[in-house]
């Protein structure tokens, strides 16, 4: 079933545009090809699997054609150079298709990447890593949570970077740094610490993001750490054993490290609830057909009211999520502090809705809906993963209360409006 988008009255011409021409090529050459483009080199002949990257470099052209390539990019370095908002739009029509988003040039953790490489990278550093990511030359990963230190709170983390001359001595234990098999370079999460220091407490220095090439001698990738019962995946263990590399590969000041996570992590935020809006969108369509279409003891499920109560229940969920999400990304076009609390709101709430929508669509499935044959197995296991990705749950509903407490006690109540 093809995504029914049309103009949203509300929204200027140029964002409608752009939200259309997305549909169109969702609709027209990722939906019906979804199971060829994602045939896995493992399942299939080899000549399906070049069928299917031939498949994928076409789609790919005629995004670029379109002038929908790398919406998270400025036009300089061959993105779309959207503001915050146009993105955020998009993103809800791109992710309906399976694996769309790589399509249109947005792949994690290479996105982030790359954000970040815009806004802190210098002039040699964009040349070195930006660029050849761009063009799709390099892969990347980003490396800051530790099995030993609770990653909802990276300020616990304690991989030293330790400057040896011209040069930073990096040791550390790192875990799920996704993309890690293929990566090229890790941005590499540290603390600057002095050895000689009275106290040398790798809790106690600045922090500090270093672009490390993964085929510096030290880097160790320990295995790809097995998730949802499979053996393995690109989500890495690493070790980081006296690794040395140049001074220069600090991105970003001394002591900027953390502001910079923060910076990737917030707007990154943004665009996964956007992105989870676009696969509820899916399930519900799903959901939905199949009720239409179903008959269970002498009647289509659309007819019953326990599934009556899916659909409406998933309808307000979507709803719900979908404009929290936009009032969010506003926000966030007015500056990323302000938009702190709604940043954190839909961080707990979109991906709980997400898993609501699709637990009901698997349902009204039944068995189908556990199956590989349809994509909503997937979905449920991504949507669950979301709650802990980023900043668990527990995590940003205590920032939520403590600005809200905050703001009650400097004498003023919260302002919904605002
Ligand atoms: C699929 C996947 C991909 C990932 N990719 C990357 C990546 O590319 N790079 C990277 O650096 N990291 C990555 N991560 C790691 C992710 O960011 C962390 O898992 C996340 O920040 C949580 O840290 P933790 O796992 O150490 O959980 P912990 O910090 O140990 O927290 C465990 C649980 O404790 C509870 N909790 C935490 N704080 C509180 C509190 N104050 N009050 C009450 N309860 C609390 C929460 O329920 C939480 O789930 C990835 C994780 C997953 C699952």
């Amino acid at each position: 079933m093809a995504m029914n988008v049309k103009p949203v009255p509300t929204l200027d011409e140029r964002i409608n545009d752009i939200r259309m021409r997305t549909a169109e090529i969702v609709n027209e050459d990722i939906l019906p090809n979804e199971r060829l483009l994602w045939r896995a080199a493992e399942d299939s002949s080899f000549t399906e699997h070049n069928e299917a990257l031939e498949l994928r470099a076409a789609v790919k052209e005629r995004v670029k054609q379109a002038g929908l390539w790398a919406p998270h990019l400025p036009e300089e370095y061959g993105g779309m150079g959207l503001d915050f908002l146009a993105h955020a739009y998009m993103n809800e029509v791109l992710a309906y298709a399976i694996g769309a988003a790589s399509l249109f040039g947005v792949v994690a953790p290479n996105s982030g990447n790359q954000s970040i490489l815009v806004k802190y990278g210098t002039e040699e550093q964009k040349q070195k890593w930006l660029l050849p990511l761009i063009e799709g030359d390099l892969e990347s990963g980003f490396s800051m949570t530790e099995p030993h230190n609770p990653g909802s709170d990276p300020r616990s983390l304690t991989t030293s970077a330790v400057v040896d001359g011209d040069h930073f001595v990096i040791n550390g234990h790192k875990w799920f740094t996704s993309n890690g098999i293929d990566a090229d370079f890790f941005i590499v999460m540290c603390r600057v610490v002095d050895p000689n220091a009275e106290d040398p407490d790798p809790r106690k220095g600045p922090m500090v993001q270093i672009i490390v090439p993964t085929a510096t001698k030290g880097v160790n990738i320990v295995r790809g750490i097995g998730v949802w019962g499979r053996k393995t995946s690109d989500h890495c263990e690493v070790k980081y054993e006296d690794v040395r590399v140049p001074v220069e590969n600090a991105l970003g000041r001394v002591g900027e490290g953390h502001q910079a996570a923060q910076d990737r992590l917030g707007a990154g935020r943004v665009y996964h609830c956007m992105n989870s809006i676009g696969q509820m969108w899916r399930a519900f369509d799903l959901m939905v057909e199949r009720a239409r279409s179903r008959e269970v003891h002498g009647g289509l499920l659309q007819d019953k009211q326990f599934v009556q109560g899916f659909i409406a229940d998933s309808y307000m969920d979507i709803q719900a999520a979908r404009l929290m999400t936009i009032h969010a990304a506003e926000k966030v076009d007015g500056g990323m502090a302000a938009a702190r609390t709604d940043i954190s709101a839909i961080k707990v709430f979109v991906p709980n809705a997400y898993t609501r929508v699709v637990d009901r669509a698997i349902q009204v499935w039944g068995a189908a809906g556990v199956s590989n044959d349809l994509p909503l197995f997937g979905m449920y296991q991504g949507a669950r993963t979301l709650r802990i990705a980023d900043g668990p749950d527990e995590v940003h509903k205590i920032l939520i209360a403590k600005n809200v407490l905050g703001q009650f006690a400097s004498g003023e109540g919260w302002d919904f409006g605002n």
